[in-house]
């Protein structure tokens, strides 16, 4: 095996002022730096509103062979191309059908990937050697001033070592990947917390590939009908071609053994608790992945769980907020010594149904209905 030199990542914090633009930042000269790292062939992680991405020239073979190289990733995993302009979509594929275009113009910049068959500019190790490509322009300022700095499309996976949870802040892209990458832009904690939602726009109804931060309810409410693919659902064993490369992978996974447990309370905290008491009596050290009014419960009804390490991820009624906390709260568990996690469900509408998709992957399906 080749050996690899370790790389001296730059940690290069950027303000980010509430309402500024990517314009304000782009001759600036922490995003002029990062951007001749990605045209040189480098890698930079970069905040988006998602997830942090880890980005390389997403048309030089070379430069996206260092992205799989630096996460471990699967070679036919294939990679997201990031844009800075809905126009910069003609670059990349022969033909803009008018549902990828409606789509393009509904929801970017924003947390929708779009699925269509490649043009030839873009190489093979890109899409995982499909023949279809995944392109989107995110909604962060400085995602948009580096794309537009750097002037090609990146592909950018989210900035972690392959299986982990994804990095929602500078310094989990630091955790998984110093020593891998040329410089790492620290923006803050990503706003929306998971990654986006993947749409294959091949055929005449498009189809949720991975749920994401854009919710089924606001696609359909633009173009009608939208189909889920049936490996998004899980939780049982599903058959049949793996139309995303991305589903087959256990994903976001805590180091400590995780179940989700799913139901409506009272009774999904009434089991939930018993659960918990249960396998600390069997002497496993417990971590709790809880919404706020699970903690409301426990007052009520006198439960103790300062035993247990406990992270909220929050409310219930907000599933938005609870996209946005849950790779922190996994690494926060991950920091413990924790030997068995419990992860509570929630309902999977709108954008919980990502939530529920990542946490039914973190739990390798081990999954308990109430
Ligand atoms: P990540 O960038 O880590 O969020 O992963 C990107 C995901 O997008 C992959 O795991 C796939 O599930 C999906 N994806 C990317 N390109 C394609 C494609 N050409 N066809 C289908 N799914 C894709
Ligand atoms: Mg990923």
């Amino acid at each position: 095996m080749e050996v690899k030199v370790q790389k001296k990542t730059k940690l290069r914090p950027v303000a980010v002022p509430p309402g500024v633009e990517p314009e304000d930042l782009v001759n600036t000269p922490v995003i002029q730096e990062a951007a001749r790292v990605l045209r040189e062939g480098g890698l930079v992680a970069f905040p988006t509103e998602t997830v942090y991405g880890l980005g390389a020239t997403g048309l030089d073979s070379e430069a996206v062979a260092g992205v799989f190289a630096a996460k471990g990733r699967p070679a036919d995993n294939p990679l997201i191309l990031h844009i800075a302009a809905v126009e910069d979509l003609q670059q990349i594929v022969p033909e803009v059908p008018p549902l990828a275009r409606t789509l393009a113009q509904s929801f970017w910049p924003g947390p929708l990937t779009i699925v269509l068959p490649k043009g030839p500019v873009v190489p093979a190790i890109t899409t995982g050697g499909l023949n279809t490509v995944a392109v989107r322009m995110p909604d962060h300022p400085v995602a948009l001033a580096l794309l537009a700095a750097a002037g090609v499309p990146v592909a950018a996976p989210s900035a972690n070592i392959s299986g982990r949870p994804s990095p929602t802040e500078a310094a989990h892209v630091m955790a998984d990947l110093q020593g891998k990458v040329d410089i790492i832009l620290d923006g803050g904690s990503t706003s929306v917390g998971v990654e986006s939602t993947v749409v294959d726009c091949t055929g005449p109804v498009p189809v949720i590939l991975r749920p994401g931060g854009v919710s089924r309810e606001a696609l359909e409410e633009v173009v009608g009908r939208v189909e889920l693919d049936p490996h998004v659902q899980g939780g049982e064993e599903i058959h049949g071609p793996v139309r995303s490369p991305g589903m087959k992978y256990r994903h976001y996974a805590p180091e400590a053994p995780a179940v989700l447990i799913r139901g409506e309370p009272p009774e999904l905290f009434r089991r939930l608790t018993a659960l918990a008491n249960e396998l600390e009596a069997q002497g496993e050290t417990i971590g709790l992945m809880v919404s706020r009014e699970l903690l409301g419960y426990w007052r009520e009804h006198g439960v103790d769980g300062s035993r247990w390490q406990v992270a909220v991820m929050g409310s219930r009624t907000n599933p938005s907020e609870i996209a946005a906390n849950i790779y922190r709260c996994l690494r926060e568990l991950d920091e413990t010594d924790v030997t068995q996690i419990i992860l509570e469900g929630i309902s999977a509408r709108g954008v919980g149904l990502a939530v529920m998709n990542r946490l039914q992957k973190a739990a390798a399906n081990r999954i308990i209905d109430v």
